[in-house]
C-alpha cells in the first residue's frame, strides 16, 4: 500500500492542482461522459490512458476478457448488465466502446480449454466466449490468441445487441457500439470496421 499512498500524495501535488476546477464542476453538476468502455481487468491496458481521457470523459466498465453477456433479466446479480444498463440507460452515452488487448489471459485460459480449472467464477465466465474459442481453432496456431481476441470482441458486440434498451437506442441513432483492440507490445488500437476487420486506427 505504501506505494499507491506515494503514488496518491504525487496526484495531490501535482494533478489535483490543475485538475481542481474540473473536479469541482464534477462534483457539482454530476457526471455526463459521451462514451462507455468496456475493457478487460488486465492492469496493462487502462482505457483513460490509451484515449487520454481526463476525470468525467469515459464511463469505465472492467471484466476478465472485456465480455458483455447476454441479457438475461433473471433476477441474479449481473455486474457487468448493471453497469451497462447504467451507462446506456442512466447516463444515456451516445457511444459504446468493447476494448480488447494483446495477450489476453482470460483469451489464453479459453483458447487452452482451461475453464473448467479455472474456479468457480472464471470458469463460466469465460465459457461465455467459447465461439472466439472455436473461430480460432480454425486458424493457424500462431493466428489464435489474436484471432480470438478479435471474435470476443465481435461476440460481445452482437450480445450488446440482446440488450432491448441497446438495440432501440442503436435503431433510433443515438448510440453507437465499436470494437477496439489494443496491443500490448505496440502501443497500435486497432478498430473494427464494417467488414469484420480490424485496422490500425492511426496511420
Ligand atoms: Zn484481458
Amino acid at each position: 500500500m505504501d506505494n499507491l499512498i506515494a503514488g496518491y500524495q504525487r496526484f495531490r501535488e501535482t494533478t489535483w492542482p490543475e485538475r481542481r476546477r474540473l473536479f469541482e464542476t464534477l462534483a457539482e453538476r454530476g457526471q455526463s461522459p459521451r462514451a462507455a468502455v468496456l475493457a478487460c481487468i488486465d492492469s496493462r491496458v487502462d482505457p483513460a490512458m490509451i484515449f487520454d481521457a481526463g476525470p468525467g470523459e469515459i464511463l469505465t466498465i472492467r471484466n476478465v476478457a472485456n465480455l458483455a453477456p447476454t441479457y438475461a433479466p433473471d433476477g441474479a446479480s449481473h455486474g457487468t448488465s448493471a453497469a451497462l444498463e447504467f451507462a446506456v440507460c442512466g447516463l444515456e452515452v451516445s457511444e459504446l466502446i468493447v476494448l480488447g488487448h494483446g495477450q489476453c489471459g482470460g483469451i489464453r485460459a479459453l483458447l487452452d480449454d482451461a475453464p473448467q480449472t479455472l474456479g468457480a467464477f472464471i470458469g463460466p465466465w469465460i465459457r461465455q466466449a467459447d465461439r472466439a474459442r472455436r473461430r480460432a481453432l480454425e486458424c493457424a496456431p500462431a493466428e489464435r490468441q489474436l484471432e480470438a481476441e478479435y471474435e470476443a470482441i465481435r461476440l460481445s458486440l452482437d450480445n450488446l445487441m440482446t440488450f432491448p434498451w441497446v438495440a432501440e437506442r442503436v435503431a433510433a441513432g443515438t448510440l453507437t457500439l465499436h470494437g477496439a483492440h489494443f496491443a500490448v507490445h505496440t502501443g497500435v488500437l486497432a478498430v473494427l470496421g464494417a467488414d469484420g476487420r480490424f485496422t490500425p486506427a492511426v496511420a
